[in-house]
């Protein structure tokens, strides 16, 4: 029996306002005159008040990450070389990524391709980096998706969406601050806080659960529940938190369904993760009745009504291509049904609940 042995973040600060307290993390790290930071954040604070509080050196680089597309390997690898240009050659002595889990994905993405060479679609797997990353540090400002707590990055490649899952893909630490993710518009805010709570509907329905994943699973989801069918006054604690507790109890689990069929819609039709989630968690009734009866409850709550329709009309091909993907995604679907799922897993299971979307 071969149990994982998985690595945490080390290092985690909490609270609203903590984010002011990076500019001390960061001193820790600058030891030389010639030391520089890179910043990487989503073009969407290009135009807000966050991008006053960064606390950037002159001789630091800031980079404003393009998330109109999920992170692709070709972008990790061109941001990888404007970074080792920067300072012809000298790597950073830390790489912060501020924005949602596509930024958080490309800070841990150029902080491993900058001790790695030949490219990030050479690394799209498990445990193949081999050397350590630069320090890296990870501050959403929007939750949901526990990229902030997990071991990989997940990129679009030539030939295959799939993470670099390694421990050296780990942030060294982590900045919570509640503050960044007050007022994301609504859409946003829901299905990437859905891709949490259908994180721990997989977790805590899968084969893998045991009580360690489950212990983070269930406190998760009950924060999701307050969350999305109350209005808690701590509402951007608690989506926090469980972002972050639903990304640990999937580290000792894993996904199921729902991310397999999602991926599927993600890589043939573009749908971004956390609607793309939503899509597919919408038709697995038979999967997950309990989790998909509350999940309608919080979308009626909150007014939100998603696509339908979507693979009417597609060719066969790009049918044919879906149905390869999230067939191929053997972890998740032995999650679903143990070790016997190639005999659950058909080609027409896939086609009918991909047509149902
Ligand atoms: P995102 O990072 O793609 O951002 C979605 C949108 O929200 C963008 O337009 C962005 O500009 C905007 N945004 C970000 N912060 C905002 C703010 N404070 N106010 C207003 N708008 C803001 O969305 P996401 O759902 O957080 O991340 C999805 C990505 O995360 C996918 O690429 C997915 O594959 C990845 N993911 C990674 C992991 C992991 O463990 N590494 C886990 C799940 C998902
Ligand atoms: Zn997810």
């Amino acid at each position: 029996m071969k149990f994982r042995n998985f690595k945490t973040v080390p290092k985690i600060i909490f609270g609203r306002g903590s984010f002011e307290q990076l500019d001390d993390v960061l001193a820790e790290e600058r030891q030389k005159a010639d030391d520089f930071v890179v910043f990487a954040v989503d073009h969407i604070h290009k135009d807000r008040a966050l991008k006053e509080q960064i606390p950037a050196q002159s001789h630091d680089m800031i980079i404003w990450i393009d998330t109109t597309h999920e992170p692709k390997t070709s972008y990790v690898d061109q941001l990888t070389e404007e970074v080792q240009a920067f300072a012809n050659g000298k790597n950073p002595v830390s790489v912060v990524g501020l924005g949602g889990g596509s930024t958080l994905d490309m800070a841990k993405a150029i902080s491993l391709m900058l001790t790695n060479p030949g490219g990030s679609a050479s690394y799209q797997g498990w445990d193949l980096i081999k050397n350590p990353a630069v320090h890296h540090i990870g501050i959403p400002t929007l939750s949901g998706t526990g990229a902030e707590a997990s071991r990989t990055t997940v990129l679009t490649g030539p030939d295959k969406k799939l993470g670099m899952n390694s421990d050296y893909t780990v942030f060294d630490q982590i900045i919570l601050d509640p503050d960044l993710i007050t007022g994301v518009p609504k859409e946003q805010w829901f299905y990437t806080g859905m891709d949490c709570y259908i994180h721990n509907i997989e977790a805590l329905n899968g084969t893998y659960i045991n009580e360690f994943a489950r212990a983070f699973g269930e406190k998760s989801l009950n924060l999701c529940h307050e969350i999305f069918l109350e209005d808690h006054p701590d509402a951007d604690e608690k989506l926090m938190m469980a972002s972050y507790m639903g990304g640990q109890s999937i580290a000792y689990s894993q996904v199921g369904a729902c991310h397999a069929l999602s991926y599927g819609l993600s890589y043939v039709l573009g749908y971004h993760h956390g609607i793309g989630n939503c899509i597919a968690f919408d038709v697995l009734d038979d999967f997950y009745p309990e989790g998909v009866k509350i999940f309608r409850d919080m979308m009626k709550k909150h007014n939100i009504t998603l696509p339908k329709g979507i693979t009417q009309g597609m060719s066969e091909a790009d049918m044919e291509k879906m149905i390869k993907v999230a067939s191929g995604l053997a972890p998740l679907w032995e999650n679903v049904y143990g070790t016997d799922w190639q005999e659950h897993v058909t080609p027409e299971l896939l086609r009918s609940l991909y047509e149902k979307m």
